[in-house]
């Protein structure tokens, strides 16, 4: 039988504690875990794991929404250590995943970095360089937009770019459920824009919430917030 299983991880990162939820689509043939925590944080992903009845030997794909930290923080661990395990991202993401071009949140932070008030200059520094401390990972697919691939019956790529460029969603018919990755959050148990501060896009972004929440799936997964019920259809933004 097929399902789909949220996981919860608290995390903290310097001062910031978060709690995510990575997803895992198990079907007869694979385990897919969709984003894959913080820099570090390949042990609570393992222990997670297991709390749900996985191994994480099992897992047979990661799917990468986008090449954020707080996303593929943990993928090149991941692949050391388990290396039949399949990386995929979007075309679009893959030379920011797999290292071949800069991190563009990196780049945005090094920009932003001058501009900061002295107050703000450390906390700039240190997230610096915690995006450089994000290990590269080599991309065994690239997604296409639009594109079915085979798991749990159907799941397919929805191109939702403005929080980084190439950024990928998911639908799941069969769980009647888009995970958006960091198309949205759900904040007081409303949908917004995560960090918009670190948008790359602002305008695309909006362009993109507004797709997955008038999409006609009824439940819309948000790495950061959990499970959100589009039942009286909350206004985007
Ligand atoms: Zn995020």
């Amino acid at each position: 039988m097929n399902k789909l299983i949220i996981l919860k991880i608290e995390m903290s990162c310097g001062d910031v504690n978060d709690c995510i939820s990575p997803a895992v689509l198990c079907d007869e043939e694979n385990r897919v875990l969709v984003d894959c925590g913080y820099v570090g944080s390949l042990p609570k992903i393992e222990e997670a794991l297991r709390q749900n009845g996985l191994t994480p030997e099992e897992i047979t794909h990661i799917i990468l929404t986008h090449h954020d930290h707080d996303h593929m923080g943990a993928a090149a661990a991941f692949k050391q250590k388990y290396p039949d395990v399949l990386i995929l991202a979007s075309a679009g993401e893959e030379p920011y995943v797999s290292g071949t071009k800069k991190s563009l949140r990196l780049e945005q932070a090094e920009r932003l970095q001058s501009g900061l008030p002295e107050e703000e200059k450390a906390f700039g520094e240190a997230f610096c360089e915690l995006l450089r401390s994000v290990e590269p990972v080599p991309v065994d697919r690239a997604l296409r937009e639009g594109e079915l691939l085979p798991f749990c019956g159907g799941c397919q790529v929805l191109a939702t770019p403005g929080h980084t460029p190439g950024h990928i969603s998911l639908w799941l018919r069969e769980f009647d459920t888009i995970i958006s990755g960091d198309a949205a959050a759900i904040e007081q148990r409303r949908p917004v824009l995560p960090n918009p501060r670190f948008t790359l896009d602002i305008k695309r972004a909006e362009d993109s919430m507004r797709l997955l929440l008038s999409h006609p799936a009824r439940y819309v997964l948000c790495y950061h917030g959990g499970l959100f019920e589009k039942e009286n259809n909350s206004e985007p933004l």
